[in-house]
């Protein structure tokens, strides 16, 4: 069982959550051409979608519209049957507005609550969707962390179950010029934990508020061999007490949480950091509209003033034909507010019934906002799509020869000299079970069918292997027809 250990424990903490996503960075549509260019893998410019060329074209026209700001009072809507890269192209339309866009995902079931209205969880995530980055000159402490200590009470302290409390947290910060030692209140050490602050790191301190904000790693460790693909920053210069430009990513519904506690009313002077340090304490009291129109009117005065700018991102609603015509009502009106973001809706049915009413339309979604959309089509993918797709994903999933140090394969692009550990007929093989189950199954399928090739101490998935974790698995469709054929062992 060795290798199989050796792999969980290499997959330790330094590695991430893979999301279904992550391999998608853009569109990969030529600009002046608008012709999408297919890029093979491993390039500079691959995007990591896979054919899906008209609707990859027609999305780039979308984007183009975006940039325009035209595309007010419209919506985007994705149709095509499941698995055939809606959401992935949704994403892709975020990433090709820029990094900073939010990307806001609702599916149409999750409206439905016993104690929030369907058109309260629709404006929560319009506005959740409207990024307000905030620019401040503040005074703050900044310099690489040399020195990291937390100092104990010398009195055990009853309130926390009599364990020695923190009572100073002494931060020695370096910059090109100086050095200093800085005494800080306990509270900064929560901040620092969730920061991840280790010596070696360039943070800063908020002076006024103590906020603690992670800037990178400094330039001097970059020849270490570190576990995370790190940002590597210069040593800051000037003084370590100083002015600086601190930026922040928050969204309206930010703004709209950190104000609904019932003690708390936004200070006069528009203090930013009273919404900052409120983002972490739970939600007290409903947002009302009368909040919302406040918090719309500072955020307009903080775009004013040159302190903030109002990023407009994008709201995917999922099965967009589980809402019904009372939302459909309301989203028809949001759509027209000068404050919506750019809404993508996806469904997979054709014509079905309008919930809330026994009108059938095109995908479930009455004519009025039906007329509003621009509606792109996704296809099912050829067998070569399918295998072009799974060997993507194989990358993503570090499923390489090199995974047992799975630090090289940090890289997402996949690194040089890295060589799958999916050879192509094995891959083959899996596109053949991805067209007869689904794209999404194969692609379940793939880390089990490479750890079942580790444990047999093989380093290349075979046939075997992926036909054994097939085996293992049920894809839906087999899982239906086996409970079907067993059906009197089930309770019904
Ligand atoms: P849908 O939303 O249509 O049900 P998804 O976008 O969730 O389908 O696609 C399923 C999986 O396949 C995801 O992991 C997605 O990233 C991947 N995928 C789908 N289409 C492509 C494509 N054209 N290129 C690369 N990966 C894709
Ligand atoms: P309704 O509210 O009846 O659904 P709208 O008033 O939203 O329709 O009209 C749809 C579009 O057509 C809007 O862009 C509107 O400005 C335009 N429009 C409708 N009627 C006229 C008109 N008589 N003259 C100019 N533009 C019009």
């Amino acid at each position: 069982m060795a290798p199989l250990q050796e792999l969980l424990k290499s997959s330790g903490e330094s590695a991430k959550r893979i999301s279904a996503h992550s391999h998608v960075k853009g569109l990969g549509v030529d600009c002046e051409t608008g012709v999408v260019r297919d890029v093979e893998q491993g390039s500079e410019q691959f995007c990591g979608l896979v054919g899906q060329t008209p609707a990859r074209e027609a999305a780039a026209l979308v984007v183009d519209l975006i940039k325009l700001k035209k595309m007010a009072g419209r919506a985007v809507l994705l149709a095509g049957p499941p698995c055939t890269g809606k959401t992935a192209i949704a994403l892709a339309i975020s990433r090709e507005l820029g990094r900073r866009v939010p990307f806001c995902v609702l599916n149409g079931a999750e409206v439905y609550s016993s104690e929030v209205k369907k058109t309260e969880i629709l404006t929560s995530h319009f506005r959740r969707a409207i990024g307000v980055r905030v620019k401040e000159i503040k005074e703050v402490y900044e310099g690489e962390v040399t020195e990291l200590a937390a100092e104990e009470s010398p009195v055990p302290d009853p309130a926390s179950g009599y364990s020695r409390s923190i009572s100073r947290v002494v931060i020695g910060l370096k910059t090109t010029k100086g050095t200093k030692t800085l005494r800080l209140d306990p509270s900064v050490h929560e901040a620092i934990l969730r920061e991840r602050v280790e010596v070696g790191d360039v943070i800063y301190i908020e002076a006024s508020s103590g906020t603690v904000k992670r800037v990178g790693r400094c330039e001097a460790y970059a020849s270490e061999f570190d576990i995370e693909a790190d940002e590597y920053v210069p040593l800051p210069k000037g003084d370590v007490h100083r002015r600086r430009e601190v930026v922040q990513d928050l969204t309206l519904h930010d703004f709209d949480v950190a104000n609904s506690r019932p003690t708390q009313t936004f200070s006069e002077d528009n203090d930013v950091i009273a919404v900052l340090n409120n983002l972490s304490r739970p939600k007290k009291t409903e947002i009302t509209d009368k909040l919302r129109n406040e918090i719309n009117q500072l955020v307009s005065q903080l775009v004013d003033q040159g302190k903030a700018e109002v990023i407009p991102g994008v709201l995917f609603i999922d099965e967009v034909h589980m809402l019904d015509i009372e939302c459909f009502t309301f989203l028809n009106r949001a759509l027209e507010s000068n404050l919506a973001p750019i809404v993508i809706f996806s469904t997979n049915r054709g014509i079905c019934t309008v919930r809330g009413t026994d009108m059938q339309s095109p995908h479930g979604i009455p004519y009025d906002l039906l007329d509003r959309c621009m509606i792109i089509r996704t296809e099912p993918y050829s067998k070569n799509q399918i295998q072009r797709i799974l060997s993507i994903r194989a990358k993503i999933e570090s499923i390489s020869v090199r995974t047992l140090e799975p630090l090289a394969c940090e890289n997402e692009n996949g690194e040089e000299g890295e060589s799958s550990a999916i050879p192509d007929d094995a891959l083959h093989i899996l596109a053949t079970v991805a067209e007869r189950t689904s794209l999404r199954y194969a692609c379940n399928i793939l880390t089990p069918s490479y750890i079942l090739a580790k444990v047999a101490g093989r380093d290349q998935v075979t046939a075997q292997d992926i036909h054994e974790a097939n085996a293992l698995f049920l894809d839906a469709k087999s899982s239906a027809k086996f409970v079907m054929d067993r059906s009197e062992n089930y309770l019904s």
